[in-house]
């Protein structure tokens, strides 16, 4: 290449990694695999040192990671925090040690697996946890001290009160967490994240210790910045002791005395790779002794004594023999497909994420195809591409109408997920009751996923609302049972029925719509009866409101499945007012029993006014009721109310109470 065509190549590599490094490190939503940014990343180098004067003293190949961006306060790192030079093949790592070797004699090497996660530090002073931070740029990170305590596995206290160590370590999301977190994120209609290394970084820069608290981060710390205190000569030596203090320290940390043997763990390592609970993008060699370290030095970026070998993603070709249509929590359909099974990076591969009808059409994937799958550091394998189409076979086309329900499916403007809408589509049940009765929604106690699991076989459940029709009987034909566990239950759903409006909202599971914007609904309409009247422009108007988020209200409500659901909830006495609103609590502590035929407003319209001065409305006349209100033609109630000195109320009566 000559050098004017390696200046405008390089000029457009380093615009390209750096967009695809703020994606990365600022947004935590990368847009390109790893393996492409380190192919491209390697290629700039190629070409700086070709020609040096191309080199800029800011090119991604001498930043480490990515800058602070103000949302925590800055930390400035005494010891750097060094990135670690790349290996894409077993003959580079023989180069590494022959460097090595220029320096230091008869190296011996600790190999570790290089985990994929985000580089912290952690201090301690006298053995007490004192401030945490990210790696930043390597020289000055964030505070995430809040944060970091959250992390179960980092010990806020020593077992020995050193003077001070300061440790690095990678925190990462284990794979069933973020397996879990995007479940969640799917039925909050929230955009996933892409992988665990990116979840764990967006859940650890988060304002809100109580949210990285909830994502079940974990650490293993791999080295000692400083100390002071204690005397340590070798890295197997340090990692020992690490976790004589209680730390966490990487797994399987190996020490081996020659490169052959390195290179025989790195590959044990890949070999595992499929079947650990965490992400790994590599293995890392590091020389043990810290005399040979210090001889080594380090360059701008990395330390010449350690070297990181990145596996490569492995792919394979296979048959696709099916391709099955699920539909997701939110209605969404999910294409998946079925293959024949391949061995991948150490499991046995039969399925593959297809995404949407966007990733099919664009790849082209069509039914008998021969694919190449991959599965990268992520845990789900991939299609990659396709390399033959079966004769006579056509396009594939996600299905027009809902697999499970047979409802006609949505393709919304601007999305790639197509959907069923039918609240009542079986397929969508049993997730829409876990949502309905979870802490989010109407925290009903007992109403666990298994046990609705079972109610729902049993056909007990065929929407929400048969949630309030259950009784003792029915619940005690599951096994295990018994009278009080299923009194407790039943005294569960009627606790719910006065969660009161924002719960409700969010126990209804409308997309786009959590429990911040079912509260934000709730304060806004106050009842369901005005909500049930906005049109999408006034639901739009609330502040914190999307227009996305307000047609999805409007269009969820707009439906008569919808309307039916509502109105059974209402007729069972679940309370369709917001809690928010009560500030005039004239009723507090009242009864009221509602009896005949009222003129001016129906029995639900007034047993809401009731609910909304914070009284109760009740069916049944006790000695406890406060007033009895009397329409026309009032029967067994009213009498009822005379024998046991029930004060009762005219409607005109009530109406005044009421002014
Ligand atoms: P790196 O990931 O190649 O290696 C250094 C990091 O490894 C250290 O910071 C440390 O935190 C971590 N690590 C994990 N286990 C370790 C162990 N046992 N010992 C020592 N260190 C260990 O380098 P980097 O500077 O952190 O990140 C650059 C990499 O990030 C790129 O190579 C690329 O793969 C990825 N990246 C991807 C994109 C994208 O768009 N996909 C963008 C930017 C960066």
């Amino acid at each position: 290449m000559d050098f004017e065509k390696a200046k405008a190549r390089a000029q457009q590599l380093r615009s390209l990694l750096n967009y695809y490094s703020r994606k990365y490190y600022a947004d935590d939503d990368p847009v390109v695999e790893d393996r492409e940014y380190d192919m491209l990343q390697r290629e700039l180098l190629q070409i700086e040192q070709t020609y040096p004067e191309l080199q800029t003293p800011d090119s991604p190949t001498v930043r480490i990671g990515g800058s602070a961006d103000g949302m925590f306060a800055p930390v400035v790192h005494p010891v750097r925090m060094e990135s670690l030079q790349d290996a894409f093949s077993e003959e580079e790592l023989f180069d590494f040690a022959r460097r090595v070797g220029e320096t230091v004699s008869d190296a011996q090497f600790v190999v570790e697996p290089k985990i994929d996660g985000l580089s912290v530090s952690l201090e301690y002073e006298n053995g007490v946890f004192v401030r945490g931070s990210t790696r930043g740029d390597g020289d000055t990170g964030e505070d995430v001290t809040a944060n970091l305590r959250t992390v179960r596995s980092i010990p806020l206290e020593l077992s020995e009160p050193l003077p001070f160590i300061e440790v690095r370590g990678e925190v990462y999301m284990p794979k069933r967490a973020f397996a879990e977190l995007l479940e969640q994120q799917e039925l909050n209609g929230d955009k996933p994240f892409k992988n665990p290394r990116n979840a764990a970084a967006g859940s650890l820069r988060q304002k809100n210790p109580q949210i990285t608290a909830r994502r079940k981060l974990d650490i293993f710390v791999f080295n000692i910045q400083r100390i002071v205190g204690k005397e340590l000569h070798t890295h197997k030596q340090s990692l020992d002791y690490l976790k004589t203090l209680g730390f966490r320290t990487v797994p399987e940390y190996t020490l081996v005395s020659s490169i052959e043997k390195a290179v025989e763990q790195v590959r044990n390592i890949g070999q595992k790779r499929g079947t650990l609970s965490y992400d790994i993008d590599g293995a890392v060699l590091k020389v043990n002794d810290f005399a040979a370290r210090t001889r080594l030095g380090s360059t701008a970026k990395f330390p010449k004594w350690a070297v990181a070998f990145k596996y490569p993603p492995e792919e394979k070709q296979t048959k696709l023999v099916d391709i099955e249509v699920a539909v997701g929590r939110t209605g969404v359909l999910t294409p998946t497909a079925i293959l024949e099974p391949v061995l991948l990076a150490g499991t046995s591969v039969g399925r593959a994420t297809l995404h949407n009808q966007d990733f099919i059409t664009e790849k082209d994937i069509r039914l008998g195809d021969t694919v190449t799958v991959r599965k990268a550091g992520d845990i789900i394998p991939e299609v990659v591409t396709v390399h033959a189409h079966e004769e006579n076979s056509v396009p594939y086309l996600l299905p027009t109408h809902c697999p499970s329900c047979g409802a006609p499916v949505l393709r919304e403007e601007g999305e790639a997920a197509v959907r069923c809408v039918n609240p009542e589509c079986p397929a969508q049940l049993l997730r829409n009751l876990i949502h309905f009765c979870s802490r989010g929604g109407m925290d009903m106690e007992g109403f666990g996923d298994s046990v609705l699991e079972r109610l729902v076989e049993k056909g007990l459940l065929h929407t929400a609302a048969d949630l309030y029709r259950l009784d003792a009987q029915s619940i005690m034909t599951m096994e295990g049972f018994r009278e009080k566990s299923a009194a407790n239950l039943l005294a569960a759903v009627e606790q719910s029925k006065s969660a009161g409006l924002e719960r409700l909202l969010s126990a209804l599971g409308i997309r786009h719509v959590g429990e911040k914007g079912a509260k934000l609904l709730a304060a806004h309409f106050g009842n369901m009866d005005a909500l049930l009247c906005a049109t999408a422009e006034e639901i739009a108007c609330i502040e914190g409101f999307g227009g996305i988020m307000a047609q999805s209200v409007f269009d969820f409500f707009s439906l008569p499945q919808t309307a039916d659901l509502i109105a059974q909830l209402r007729d069972s006495g679940v309370s369709m007012q917001s809690t928010q609103i009560v500030q005039d609590k004239r009723f507090q502590g009242m009864t009221f029993v509602l009896t005949g035929t009222l003129e001016t407003m129906t029995r639900t319209e007034a047993s809401e006014t009731i609910e909304r001065f914070g009284g109760k409305a009740s069916s049944s006349v006790s000695k406890k009721t406060t007033y009895v209100v009397a329409g026309s033609e009032a029967g067994s109630k009213l009498q009822k109310a005379q024998t046991l000195g029930v004060p009762v109320l005219t409607e005109q009566e009530f109406l005044a109470l009421c002014q």
